[in-house]
């Protein structure tokens, strides 16, 4: 964040930090607060852990270049991507000078809660008069080739812890129990029993994951009190956080009707799903990317939440970056000569939003 900020700095940008809740945020624009024209880029320098550091082949942090490709962690996700939006835009102002302002948005959280990130951010911005009319999340979003993928929304994705209250009794006497596990099991295969949609216009069918069942229960011959599930939803445009709320809670009310077993529900949506509708400026970018790199990227709207689902109440988003085959893994890397097409696509963004 301070070799950004200097860099940044020197080439004429206005910096600020938004820091908060010990999470470093910076703020750069170049130009005028508030012009009609305000590109924004967005991206994370925070990384997730190293995980396995004994199966590393080079030193997590070192960015060893080996054969054309720089090993560490964040290599792709995302340090790379800053770094080329970073330099397209300091020699873009520098080459070009727009009629317009061009801003950087660069959290500390993406990786972790996500809630002292670009939230703080946006937060700061609202509050110091400062807007986007646009903006690119570099996120490493390609799935095998430099330019054959955007993402132009994201699914949304809503967690239900699920607990079960029966009564706890002799195993050989179920009719004196209230079973909450045989409960949670219908109540698991009931919301499992139907596709939730079969997808839309541009997403994927929403899903549902049941990730854990727990009971803890150490005898064979009591049934328990008590019992526990939680499950996933990955949702489309069909639902929203509340309708699928909603949904879960009447599944519930059902079973516990039949069964004589209370649920208790609580659900946290980690990210509504949201849609950039295919337009003028997926399509600016769609063309950079093809003029670039001869590969026109696909639309897409799969994979997990990034911060686009914070940016998108502020102005259209859209998603591109690297090849994000080695995210998250050991021994993750990037080809050094993709951060340079990298950055080329970038300055052509630029180039066509001005123009
Ligand atoms: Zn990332």
């Amino acid at each position: 964040m301070a070799i950004l900020e200097a860099l940044l700095g020197a080439a004429g940008f206005e910096c600020h930090r938004a820091d908060r809740g010990g999470v470093a945020n910076l703020f750069a624009r170049w130009g005028k607060k508030g012009a009609n024209r305000s590109f924004g880029f967005n991206g994370h320098v925070d990384v997730v852990p190293v995980g396995d550091l004994a199966a590393w082949t080079q030193d997590p942090f070192g960015a060893a270049v080996v054969d054309g490709w720089m090993f560490g962690r964040g290599a792709t996700d995302m340090k790379s991507g800053v770094a080329a939006f970073a330099a397209a835009a300091v020699d873009f102002v520098q080459d070009t000078p727009p009629d317009g302002a061009v801003i950087l948005t660069i959290t500390g959280d993406e990786e972790g809660p996500s809630v002292d990130g670009t939230v703080a951010l946006l937060d700061w911005m609202a509050r110091n008069g400062e807007r986007m009319t646009a903006c690119l999340v570099g996120e490493p979003t390609c799935p095998k080739t430099l330019g054959d993928m955007m993402k132009i929304g994201r699914r949304g994705s809503l967690t239900a812890w699920i607990t079960a209250y029966g009564v706890q009794g002799h195993s050989a006497y179920p009719h004196r129990a209230r079973n909450p596990m045989s409960a949670l099991v219908r109540l698991l295969a009931a919301l499992e029993a139907e596709p939730l949609d079969q997808g839309t216009a541009h997403f994927d069918a929403s899903t549902l994951a049941i990730t854990t069942i727990d009971c803890g229960n150490p005898a064979t011959n009591v049934i328990p009190a008590k019992g526990n599930a939680t499950v996933n939803i990955r949702f489309n445009d069909c639902h929203s956080g509340a309708s699928l709320t909603a949904w879960l809670q009447e599944k519930a009310d059902a079973v516990a009707l039949e069964t004589g077993v209370r649920f208790d529900l609580r659900v946290s949506v980690s990210g509504e799903s949201f849609l950039t509708p295919p337009g003028v400026f997926t399509d600016l970018v769609a063309k950079a990317v093809q003029a670039e790199t001869g590969v026109m990227p696909e639309a897409s709207t799969s994979g997990g939440t990034s911060d686009a689902r914070f940016v998108k109440d502020h102005c259209p988003v859209v998603e591109f970056g690297l090849v994000g085959q080695t995210m998250h893994q050991v021994d993750e890397r990037v080809e050094v000569a993709q951060i340079v097409r990298l950055k080329a696509i970038y300055t052509r963004i630029l180039q066509d939003y001005f123009a």
